[in-house]
């Protein structure tokens, strides 16, 4: 068996192996796009793509691929074999810089949100060098940021790199007025990921998990998540099978998986790596749901990466750890002990506060999706109101600092910072609230919003521009300013005076905390259909223009392929669950009521006349409530030929004012037949044996 030194990035086209393998002129050229964001020559293609191609062969590819992330969400592939003949006709294995660089796998099918149709049908993909190329199986993956011919980004990526690009620039131009030398400024992310493992033969009896990924019906079982005896408990034999192949694969692939333990729900887990440029972890974070659910398959397990597989436990979401890392390894969201540090602490603190504040809607937009709506809160995840937790220290602090006030005694470890005294913070890790959006923890924020299946690279976007952005402003100001000490207090004294409502310690999850963020004039929007109108708001449209991060007609488009994504995701729910009713359900409710007017006729044919009382009143409760059924069944079917004829915003909201209210009801009597029928008579498997199948 390999260690762990030799097994770690295994599978990686790694720096390591460059340095060994390409001249020191080109492995020089390629190291300084990969750190610093240079742009990399055509003539050095041909070198890099011919050691590529050697490494991708000798450890068994057949086959390359531009793996790219379209605005599906998920990854895409196509195929192309090394395979070639040359001049003499023989066959070789061939690949050029050109096919390196620049790949054309025509991809119309992907939704463009009409970005293509106004252009050009086809589509191509551009290699990214920031991200590793590594091999899978036989194929060598080539991360890639996909366009449409005109130029126009049509993937997740390509705005992920604009956003990263002008986010270093401006975070470097406010460093340098503060006299720190650094080259470039990277977002290191680190992802914790939930999801749910079930045993397959029982995911196979169930229409809606293999459809729509998750329960649509299902009364809750006895026991479930009261007993809170998941929670970090002993991990089961075939789990820790599944999770030790799962790490082997992911460390092979150089993704750093470090932490494992079981989540609150029965049969749910997490799963967290070392952080990493922001680029990167998004890969990773791609390839790590990929391999959990092929390893799953594995082990005859089926991983749910669903945000709401069942209803009553915890759903499963996904923590996006982000802090900001200068290329020389220091973390500007660290509290510091000298002068300079705490000017840079409390200035890209402010910035983010801002830029939070301004943009909350953003953020709420890039977690926004059909299956995280079932989630969001619902007292297990963040509400969907947007805010930022700093802990009582932390924003004592700024208060003083925004009042002109000195701080009460108990800071007594109080520092000069230009005209002012800002005492020194220390790091308190203890002071956390689980139940805030955008939290502190420390050294770094961590946005909690993110359903277990949603890309990373949305919300990164939107946080690294909108970041970026705010850091312009300052820089603006502090590129004129003569006493730098005296202009970042004012800076920091003024933003916190126009962006304190976004800050709230308390918990979440309360009734009270809306009514006061409603006060506070915070944004509450609680559903998709709600959210998306936002993105094309005057103010956020200005600002993607402005940091070159997205055109309009990128907006847009995003903004209609989010739209189209809910409503076709909603209605496959819906037509799930007629078809399950239809199917299922009725007949099996019919079924069972003729099973028990059987006995009571038996009863009476053999001369016992009794009253019958529980098979009597049974058949009467399911008549009830499969006529109940029934008929919400043909209004929804009338409510959703409706739907065909409506369009874009109006059929999303229609979907979430009337379609989706149907569907609750429906499943509330199908849950309520189901307590009533025998469990043999019932056609699906329970709660009880889905949650506690392995
Ligand atoms: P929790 O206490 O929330 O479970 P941890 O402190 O263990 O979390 O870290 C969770 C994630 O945060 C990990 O992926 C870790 O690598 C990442 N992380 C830690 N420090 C940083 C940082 N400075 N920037 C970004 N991510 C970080
Ligand atoms: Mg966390």
């Amino acid at each position: 068996m390999l260690g762990m030194d030799e097994l770690f990035g295994i599978d990686v086209f790694s720096k390591k192996v460059m340095k060994q393998m390409l001249s020191a002129a080109v492995y020089k050229r390629v190291e300084e796009t990969i750190s610093e964001g240079k742009k990399l020559d055509r003539e050095i293609a041909d070198e890099v793509a011919s050691a590529m191609k050697n490494w991708a062969i000798s450890k068994g590819a057949t086959h390359y691929t531009h793996w790219f992330q379209p605005m599906t969400g998920i990854t895409a592939e196509k195929h192309d074999g090394f395979i070639s003949f040359s001049d003499g006709g023989s066959v070789i294995m061939d690949f050029s810089g050109k096919e390196l660089i620049k790949g054309e796998p025509d991809a119309s099918s992907f939704p463009s949100g009409g970005l293509r149709s106004t252009f050009e049908a086809r589509g191509y993909t551009v290699w990214d060098p920031t991200s590793y190329a590594f091999v899978k199986g036989k194929i060598l993956y080539i991360p890639t940021a996909f366009c449409a011919f005109s130029g126009e980004a049509i993937d997740k990526k390509t705005p992920l790199l604009r956003s990263m690009d002008v986010l270093s620039k401006e975070a470097v131009r406010v460093l340098k007025c503060l006299g720190v030398e650094a080259s470039r400024v990277l977002p290191m992310v680190g992802v914790e990921q939930e999801y749910f493992l079930i045993d397959k033969e029982v995911y196979k009896k169930r229409k809606d998990l293999i459809i729509c990924g998750r329960t649509l019906f299902g009364a809750p079982s006895p026991k479930d998540q009261q007993l809170d005896d998941h929670y970090f408990g002993m991990i089961k034999p075939r789990i820790q099978n599944f999770m030790e192949e799962l790490n082997e694969t992911l460390w092979r692939l150089g993704i750093p998986a470090k932490t494992e333990h079981n989540e609150v729900a029965p049969s749910q887990h997490e799963l967290a790596p070392i952080y990493e440029s922001c680029n990167i972890a998004a890969d990773h974070n791609q390839l790590t749901m990929e391999i959990m659910q092929k390893v799953a398959d594995k082990h005859n397990l089926v991983c749910l990466l669903h945000e709401k597989p069942f209803a009553g436990v915890n759903g499963s979401g996904k923590h996006n750890n982000w802090s900001l890392a200068t290329n020389t390894g220091y973390n500007l969201l660290s509290p510091g002990h000298t002068e300079k540090e705490n000017m840079i602490f409390y200035l890209f603190l402010s910035a983010i506060i801002k830029a939070v504040d301004e943009y909350q809607d953003l953020l709420r937009i890039s977690v926004a999706t059909a299956s995280n709506d079932n989630r969001l809160g619902g007292s297990e995840a963040p509400p969907v109101i947007v805010s930022v937790f700093l802990g009582e220290e932390l924003t004592d602090i700024l208060d003083s600092i925004a009042s002109d006030a000195t701080l009460s005694e108990r800071k007594k470890n109080v520092m000069k910072f230009g005209v002012t005294s800002i005492p020194e913070f220390v790091k308190d890790s203890t002071d956390r609230n689980r139940t805030s959006p955008f939290a502190f923890t420390g050294n770094k924020f961590e946005f909690r919003m993110l359903g277990s299946s949603n890309s990373i690279s949305c919300t990164n976007i939107m946080l690294n521009s909108a970041v970026a952005y705010a850091l312009a402003g300052f820089a603006e100001k502090l590129e004129k300013a003569s006493d730098i000490s005296a202009c970042v207090h004012e800076i920091i004294k003024e933003e916190y005076k126009k962006h304190k409502r976004i800050i709230f310690n308390g918990n979440g999850y309360t009734e009270e905390w809306a009514k006061e963020a409603s006060v506070r004039g915070l944004l509450n929007l609680t559903s998709t259909p709600e959210a998306l109108p936002y993105l094309t708001n005057e103010k956020n449209v200005k600002m993607f223009l402005e940091t070159n991060v997205l055109t309009k007609t990128e907006i847009d488009a995003r903004y209609n392929i989010q739209l189209e994504n809910y409503s076709k995701s909603m209605l496959i729910e819906a037509s799930t669950m007629l078809d399950m009713a239809k199917k299922e359900y009725l007949p099996a409710i019919s079924k069972y009521q003729k099973t028990l007017a059987d006995s009571v006729k038996l009863k009476q044919d053999i001369g016992i006349n009794q009253k019958n009382k529980y098979e009597l009143s049974v058949i009467e409760k399911l008549d009830k409530l499969s006529g109940e059924i029934f008929s919400i069944i043909l209004k929804l079917e009338k409510e959703l030929s409706k739907v065909k004829g409506i369009e874009g915003y109006s059929k999303a909201k229609y979907i979430c004012d009337v379609i989706k209210v149907l569907m609750n009801s429906l499943r509330e009597n199908v849950d309520k037949a189901e307590v009533l029928c025998d469990e043999e008579a019932w056609p699906l498997p329970s709660y009880s044996t889905l949650l506690f199948s392995i």
